[in-house]
Protein backbone atom coordinates (compact mmCIF):
# COMPACT_ATOMS: atom_id res chain seq x y z
CA UNK A 1 0.00 0.00 0.00
CA UNK A 2 0.95 3.68 -0.36
CA UNK A 3 1.43 4.48 2.99
CA UNK A 4 4.28 1.06 3.18
CA UNK A 5 5.92 3.35 0.23
CA UNK A 6 6.43 6.17 2.38
CA UNK A 7 7.84 4.10 5.73
CA UNK A 8 10.35 2.88 3.11
CA UNK A 9 11.52 7.22 2.69
CA UNK A 10 11.49 8.10 7.04
CA UNK A 11 14.67 7.76 7.42
CA UNK A 12 15.58 10.02 4.54
CA UNK A 13 14.00 13.05 6.15
CA UNK A 14 15.93 11.72 9.39
CA UNK A 15 12.59 11.02 11.21
CA UNK A 16 10.75 8.16 12.49
CA UNK A 17 7.07 9.33 12.04
CA UNK A 18 5.20 11.49 9.55
CA UNK A 19 2.57 13.63 10.45
CA UNK A 20 0.60 14.12 7.15
CA UNK A 21 -2.62 16.71 7.23
CA UNK A 22 -2.65 17.98 3.59
CA UNK A 23 -5.86 16.79 2.51
CA UNK A 24 -4.45 16.26 -0.92
CA UNK A 25 -2.12 13.96 0.84
CA UNK A 26 -3.94 12.18 2.97
CA UNK A 27 -6.61 10.63 0.75
CA UNK A 28 -3.29 9.33 -1.18
CA UNK A 29 -1.87 7.60 1.64
CA UNK A 30 -5.07 6.70 3.29
CA UNK A 31 -8.19 6.61 0.86
CA UNK A 32 -9.99 8.73 3.67
CA UNK A 33 -11.84 11.59 1.31
CA UNK A 34 -13.19 12.89 5.23
CA UNK A 35 -12.57 17.22 5.21
CA UNK A 36 -10.48 16.64 8.58
CA UNK A 37 -7.93 13.97 9.97
CA UNK A 38 -4.31 13.57 10.67
CA UNK A 39 -2.04 10.50 9.21
CA UNK A 40 0.50 9.43 11.61
CA UNK A 41 2.77 7.09 9.42
CA UNK A 42 5.81 5.37 11.11
CA UNK A 43 6.83 2.00 11.26
CA UNK A 44 5.05 0.43 14.20
CA UNK A 45 1.95 0.89 12.59
CA UNK A 46 -0.62 3.64 10.82
CA UNK A 47 -2.62 6.09 12.58
CA UNK A 48 -6.00 8.50 11.34
CA UNK A 49 -7.05 10.22 13.66
CA UNK A 50 -10.51 12.36 12.89
CA UNK A 51 -13.57 13.46 15.15
CA UNK A 52 -16.97 11.71 15.39
CA UNK A 53 -18.75 12.65 12.29
CA UNK A 54 -15.95 10.55 10.10
CA UNK A 55 -15.29 7.87 12.53
CA UNK A 56 -17.64 5.46 10.52
CA UNK A 57 -16.58 6.54 7.06
CA UNK A 58 -12.82 6.87 8.18
CA UNK A 59 -13.12 3.12 9.17
CA UNK A 60 -14.63 2.37 5.60
CA UNK A 61 -11.66 3.66 3.59
CA UNK A 62 -8.62 3.69 5.31
CA UNK A 63 -7.65 0.32 4.98
CA UNK A 64 -4.72 -0.47 7.13
CA UNK A 65 -5.01 2.21 9.40
CA UNK A 66 -6.43 2.25 13.09
CA UNK A 67 -9.03 4.93 13.36
CA UNK A 68 -8.66 7.25 16.77
CA UNK A 69 -11.57 9.58 17.30
CA UNK A 70 -10.34 12.73 19.09
CA UNK A 71 -12.43 14.42 22.11
CA UNK A 72 -13.91 17.99 21.82
CA UNK A 73 -10.88 20.45 21.63
CA UNK A 74 -8.40 17.25 21.83
CA UNK A 75 -7.05 17.03 18.28
CA UNK A 76 -3.56 18.21 18.86
CA UNK A 77 -3.14 16.33 22.17
CA UNK A 78 -4.83 13.15 20.63
CA UNK A 79 -2.17 13.54 17.57
CA UNK A 80 0.87 13.74 19.89
CA UNK A 81 -0.07 11.23 22.21
CA UNK A 82 -0.69 8.10 19.38
CA UNK A 83 2.73 9.60 18.14
CA UNK A 84 4.09 9.05 21.64
CA UNK A 85 2.45 5.06 21.81
CA UNK A 86 4.01 4.37 18.40
CA UNK A 87 7.47 5.37 20.01
CA UNK A 88 7.95 8.49 17.87
CA UNK A 89 11.10 10.71 18.94
CA UNK A 90 11.11 13.01 15.36
CA UNK A 91 7.82 13.72 14.12
CA UNK A 92 8.20 14.89 10.15
CA UNK A 93 5.27 17.28 9.15
CA UNK A 94 3.81 19.23 6.32
CA UNK A 95 6.27 22.67 6.38
CA UNK A 96 4.21 24.41 3.68
CA UNK A 97 0.60 23.19 5.37
CA UNK A 98 0.65 23.76 8.49
CA UNK A 99 0.37 27.17 9.48
CA UNK A 100 2.27 29.43 12.55
CA UNK A 101 -0.90 28.46 14.84
CA UNK A 102 -1.43 24.91 14.06
CA UNK A 103 2.67 24.37 14.66
CA UNK A 104 2.70 25.78 17.84
CA UNK A 105 -0.23 23.64 19.47
CA UNK A 106 1.04 20.58 18.22
CA UNK A 107 4.42 22.19 19.95
CA UNK A 108 2.41 22.96 23.04
CA UNK A 109 1.91 19.03 23.47
CA UNK A 110 4.42 17.55 22.48
CA UNK A 111 6.03 16.07 25.16
CA UNK A 112 9.20 14.66 24.32
CA UNK A 113 8.84 14.22 20.73
CA UNK A 114 11.00 16.89 17.98
CA UNK A 115 8.76 18.20 15.17
CA UNK A 116 11.12 18.31 11.86
CA UNK A 117 10.12 20.42 9.08
CA UNK A 118 9.80 18.45 5.21
CA UNK A 119 8.65 19.41 2.05
CA UNK A 120 7.02 18.20 -0.31
CA UNK A 121 7.93 14.54 1.07
CA UNK A 122 4.53 13.13 -0.06
CA UNK A 123 4.28 14.93 -3.04
CA UNK A 124 7.39 13.50 -4.54
CA UNK A 125 5.71 10.18 -4.26
CA UNK A 126 2.97 11.22 -6.11
CA UNK A 127 4.32 12.55 -9.00
CA UNK A 128 4.64 9.30 -10.80
CA UNK A 129 0.49 7.88 -11.03
CA UNK A 130 -0.45 4.12 -10.72
CA UNK A 131 -2.64 3.17 -13.42
CA UNK A 132 -5.86 3.58 -10.94
CA UNK A 133 -4.74 7.14 -10.83
CA UNK A 134 -4.10 7.10 -14.69
CA UNK A 135 -7.79 5.91 -15.79
CA UNK A 136 -9.52 8.52 -13.44
CA UNK A 137 -7.39 11.03 -15.25
CA UNK A 138 -8.31 9.82 -18.24
CA UNK A 139 -11.47 9.81 -17.57
CA UNK A 140 -11.70 13.70 -16.17
CA UNK A 141 -9.53 14.41 -20.21
CA UNK A 142 -12.35 12.74 -21.91
CA UNK A 143 -14.98 14.78 -20.51
CA UNK A 144 -12.85 17.51 -21.10
CA UNK A 145 -13.01 17.03 -24.59
CA UNK A 146 -16.81 16.60 -24.75
CA UNK A 147 -16.72 20.11 -22.83
CA UNK A 148 -14.40 22.11 -25.23
CA UNK A 149 -16.58 20.61 -28.30
CA UNK A 150 -19.52 22.48 -25.78
CA UNK A 151 -17.56 25.36 -25.64
CA UNK A 152 -17.57 25.46 -29.82
CA UNK A 153 -21.05 25.26 -29.92
CA UNK A 154 -22.02 28.07 -26.72
CA UNK A 155 -19.33 30.97 -28.09
CA UNK A 156 -20.75 33.99 -29.91
CA UNK A 157 -20.22 37.41 -30.72
CA UNK A 158 -21.47 39.73 -28.21
CA UNK A 159 -20.98 36.82 -25.65
CA UNK A 160 -19.23 38.45 -22.23
CA UNK A 161 -16.67 36.37 -20.97
CA UNK A 162 -18.26 35.43 -17.89
CA UNK A 163 -21.20 34.39 -19.71
CA UNK A 164 -18.86 31.23 -21.33
CA UNK A 165 -17.00 30.79 -17.72
CA UNK A 166 -20.75 29.72 -16.55
CA UNK A 167 -22.11 27.78 -19.20
CA UNK A 168 -18.89 25.82 -19.04
CA UNK A 169 -19.56 25.44 -15.12
CA UNK A 170 -23.02 24.61 -16.01
CA UNK A 171 -21.60 21.52 -17.64
CA UNK A 172 -19.32 20.46 -15.58
CA UNK A 173 -21.75 20.24 -12.73
CA UNK A 174 -23.92 18.48 -15.55
CA UNK A 175 -21.47 16.06 -16.09
CA UNK A 176 -20.08 15.02 -13.17
CA UNK A 177 -17.17 17.49 -12.67
CA UNK A 178 -16.13 20.43 -10.47
CA UNK A 179 -13.98 23.04 -11.92
CA UNK A 180 -10.47 23.31 -10.40
CA UNK A 181 -9.59 26.54 -11.06
CA UNK A 182 -11.59 29.70 -12.35
CA UNK A 183 -12.20 29.31 -15.77
CA UNK A 184 -9.71 31.55 -18.11
CA UNK A 185 -11.19 33.16 -20.77
CA UNK A 186 -9.55 36.41 -22.35
CA UNK A 187 -10.31 37.36 -25.72
CA UNK A 188 -8.91 40.24 -27.78
CA UNK A 189 -6.08 42.40 -26.22
CA UNK A 190 -7.20 40.45 -22.45
CA UNK A 191 -5.35 37.77 -24.14
CA UNK A 192 -2.23 39.43 -23.26
CA UNK A 193 -2.69 38.23 -19.06
CA UNK A 194 -1.59 34.46 -19.09
CA UNK A 195 -4.04 34.41 -16.31
CA UNK A 196 -6.89 36.19 -17.11
CA UNK A 197 -10.14 35.75 -15.20
CA UNK A 198 -13.06 35.64 -17.25
CA UNK A 199 -14.68 39.31 -17.16
CA UNK A 200 -17.87 41.26 -18.10
CA UNK A 201 -15.53 42.04 -21.21
CA UNK A 202 -18.08 41.17 -24.20
CA UNK A 203 -16.32 38.63 -26.83
CA UNK A 204 -16.13 40.46 -30.40
CA UNK A 205 -15.69 39.38 -33.77
CA UNK A 206 -12.30 38.93 -35.44
CA UNK A 207 -11.03 38.53 -31.84
CA UNK A 208 -9.04 35.59 -30.40
CA UNK A 209 -10.16 33.92 -27.30
CA UNK A 210 -7.98 32.15 -25.28
CA UNK A 211 -9.57 29.31 -22.74
CA UNK A 212 -8.14 27.46 -20.16
CA UNK A 213 -10.18 25.30 -18.11
CA UNK A 214 -10.38 21.91 -16.09
CA UNK A 215 -12.24 19.71 -13.58
CA UNK A 216 -12.09 17.54 -10.95
CA UNK A 217 -13.42 13.95 -11.78
CA UNK A 218 -13.19 11.58 -9.29
CA UNK A 219 -11.02 13.99 -7.40
CA UNK A 220 -8.39 13.86 -10.49
CA UNK A 221 -8.04 16.82 -12.49
CA UNK A 222 -7.70 18.04 -16.27
CA UNK A 223 -6.25 21.22 -17.38
CA UNK A 224 -6.57 22.14 -21.16
CA UNK A 225 -6.22 25.31 -22.72
CA UNK A 226 -7.75 26.08 -26.90
CA UNK A 227 -7.22 29.41 -28.17
CA UNK A 228 -10.00 30.11 -31.27
CA UNK A 229 -10.49 32.73 -33.30
CA UNK A 230 -14.69 34.14 -33.87
CA UNK A 231 -14.79 35.10 -37.61
CA UNK A 232 -11.84 35.18 -39.38
CA UNK A 233 -8.24 35.02 -38.43
CA UNK A 234 -5.82 37.89 -39.68
CA UNK A 235 -2.14 37.17 -40.68
CA UNK A 236 -0.70 38.28 -37.49
CA UNK A 237 -3.03 36.11 -35.49
CA UNK A 238 -2.05 32.98 -37.52
CA UNK A 239 1.51 33.85 -37.64
CA UNK A 240 1.24 34.29 -34.18
CA UNK A 241 -1.03 31.21 -33.45
CA UNK A 242 1.41 29.16 -36.09
CA UNK A 243 4.70 29.72 -34.12
CA UNK A 244 2.79 28.85 -30.71
CA UNK A 245 1.71 25.35 -31.84
CA UNK A 246 4.84 24.58 -33.43
CA UNK A 247 6.46 24.94 -30.29
CA UNK A 248 3.39 22.97 -28.50
CA UNK A 249 3.98 20.37 -31.03
CA UNK A 250 7.72 20.32 -30.36
CA UNK A 251 7.21 20.36 -26.42
CA UNK A 252 4.89 17.43 -26.96
CA UNK A 253 7.44 15.51 -28.68
CA UNK A 254 10.54 16.37 -26.50
CA UNK A 255 8.50 15.39 -23.47
CA UNK A 256 10.71 11.92 -22.78
CA UNK A 257 11.77 10.08 -19.83
CA UNK A 258 15.02 10.73 -19.14
CA UNK A 259 15.10 13.92 -19.64
CA UNK A 260 15.43 16.80 -17.06
CA UNK A 261 12.02 19.51 -16.89
CA UNK A 262 14.96 22.10 -18.22
CA UNK A 263 15.65 20.07 -21.52
CA UNK A 264 12.12 19.65 -22.17
CA UNK A 265 11.22 23.14 -22.25
CA UNK A 266 14.37 24.57 -23.71
CA UNK A 267 13.42 22.54 -26.86
CA UNK A 268 9.92 23.96 -27.00
CA UNK A 269 11.28 27.49 -26.13
CA UNK A 270 13.47 27.76 -28.57
CA UNK A 271 10.75 27.43 -31.88
CA UNK A 272 9.66 31.12 -29.63
CA UNK A 273 12.85 32.78 -28.99
CA UNK A 274 13.84 32.06 -33.04
CA UNK A 275 11.22 33.64 -34.24
CA UNK A 276 11.70 36.57 -31.59
CA UNK A 277 8.80 36.10 -29.22
CA UNK A 278 11.02 34.74 -26.79
CA UNK A 279 10.09 37.67 -24.57
CA UNK A 280 6.69 37.44 -25.01
CA UNK A 281 6.51 33.67 -23.29
CA UNK A 282 7.26 34.54 -19.82
CA UNK A 283 5.99 31.65 -18.00
CA UNK A 284 7.49 27.58 -17.91
CA UNK A 285 6.21 25.55 -20.44
CA UNK A 286 4.36 22.93 -17.78
CA UNK A 287 3.38 21.46 -14.35
CA UNK A 288 2.17 18.00 -13.20
CA UNK A 289 -1.39 16.95 -12.87
CA UNK A 290 -3.03 14.79 -10.53
CA UNK A 291 -5.23 15.22 -7.42
CA UNK A 292 -3.98 19.07 -7.89
CA UNK A 293 -4.07 21.45 -10.30
CA UNK A 294 -0.36 22.44 -10.57
CA UNK A 295 1.81 19.54 -8.65
CA UNK A 296 5.55 18.57 -9.46
CA UNK A 297 6.99 17.66 -11.84
CA UNK A 298 7.66 21.29 -13.64
CA UNK A 299 8.46 21.87 -17.40
CA UNK A 300 10.66 25.36 -16.94
CA UNK A 301 14.02 27.26 -17.30
CA UNK A 302 15.15 25.89 -14.30
CA UNK A 303 14.05 22.22 -13.53
CA UNK A 304 16.72 19.93 -13.11
CA UNK A 305 14.42 16.80 -12.28
CA UNK A 306 14.17 14.30 -14.56
CA UNK A 307 10.83 12.90 -16.17
CA UNK A 308 9.72 9.16 -15.60
CA UNK A 309 6.99 7.01 -17.28
CA UNK A 310 3.68 7.75 -15.18
CA UNK A 311 3.81 10.74 -14.84
CA UNK A 312 1.15 13.49 -16.26
CA UNK A 313 2.38 16.80 -17.44
CA UNK A 314 0.98 19.82 -19.00
CA UNK A 315 2.38 21.40 -22.30
CA UNK A 316 1.47 25.13 -22.36
CA UNK A 317 3.86 27.51 -24.26
CA UNK A 318 2.10 30.86 -25.10
CA UNK A 319 2.90 34.08 -26.19
CA UNK A 320 1.47 37.47 -24.74
CA UNK A 321 1.78 40.92 -26.40
CA UNK A 322 0.95 43.66 -23.99
CA UNK A 323 -1.79 45.80 -26.79
CA UNK A 324 -2.49 42.92 -28.99
CA UNK A 325 -3.34 39.96 -27.02
CA UNK A 326 -2.24 36.06 -26.42
CA UNK A 327 -2.40 32.50 -27.82
CA UNK A 328 -1.90 29.98 -25.37
CA UNK A 329 -2.50 25.92 -26.44
CA UNK A 330 -2.03 23.36 -23.53
CA UNK A 331 -2.24 19.52 -23.51
CA UNK A 332 -1.92 16.85 -20.99
CA UNK A 333 0.39 13.78 -21.31
CA UNK A 334 0.96 11.28 -19.64
CA UNK A 335 4.83 9.90 -19.96
CA UNK A 336 4.84 6.56 -21.32
CA UNK A 337 8.34 4.27 -21.28
CA UNK A 338 8.81 5.31 -25.35
CA UNK A 339 7.23 9.03 -25.71
CA UNK A 340 4.54 10.80 -24.53
CA UNK A 341 0.95 9.84 -25.14
CA UNK A 342 -1.29 13.67 -25.63
CA UNK A 343 -4.81 12.74 -23.11
CA UNK A 344 -6.65 14.89 -25.26
CA UNK A 345 -8.27 14.81 -28.90
CA UNK A 346 -9.46 18.00 -28.90
CA UNK A 347 -8.21 19.87 -32.31
CA UNK A 348 -5.16 22.41 -31.73
CA UNK A 349 -5.38 23.72 -35.51
CA UNK A 350 -6.37 27.50 -35.20
CA UNK A 351 -10.52 27.34 -35.29
CA UNK A 352 -12.47 30.08 -36.65
CA UNK A 353 -16.00 30.11 -35.56
ZN1 LIG B 1 -4.47 25.34 -17.88
ZN1 LIG C 1 -1.80 24.22 -16.88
Amino acid sequence: MRADMFTARLDGYGIDGMLVTKEQNRVYLSGFTGSAGALLITRAGYILVTDFRYTEQAGQQAQGFKVVTHGAGEFYKCVMEEAKKLGVTRLGFEAQELTVEQFTSYEAVAGGIALVATKGAVEKLRVVKDDGELEKIRKACRLTDRLFDHVLGTIRPGMSEKQLAMEMEIWMIKNGMSSSFDTIVASGVRGALPHGRASEKLMQKGELVTIDFGGFFDRYTSDMTRTVCIGKADARQKEIYDIVLASQIAGVEAARAGLTGKEVDSKARVMIESKGYGQYFGHGLGHGVGLEVHEEPRFSVTDESVIEPGMVISVEPGIYIPGWGGVRIEDLVVITAADAEVLYESPKHLIEL
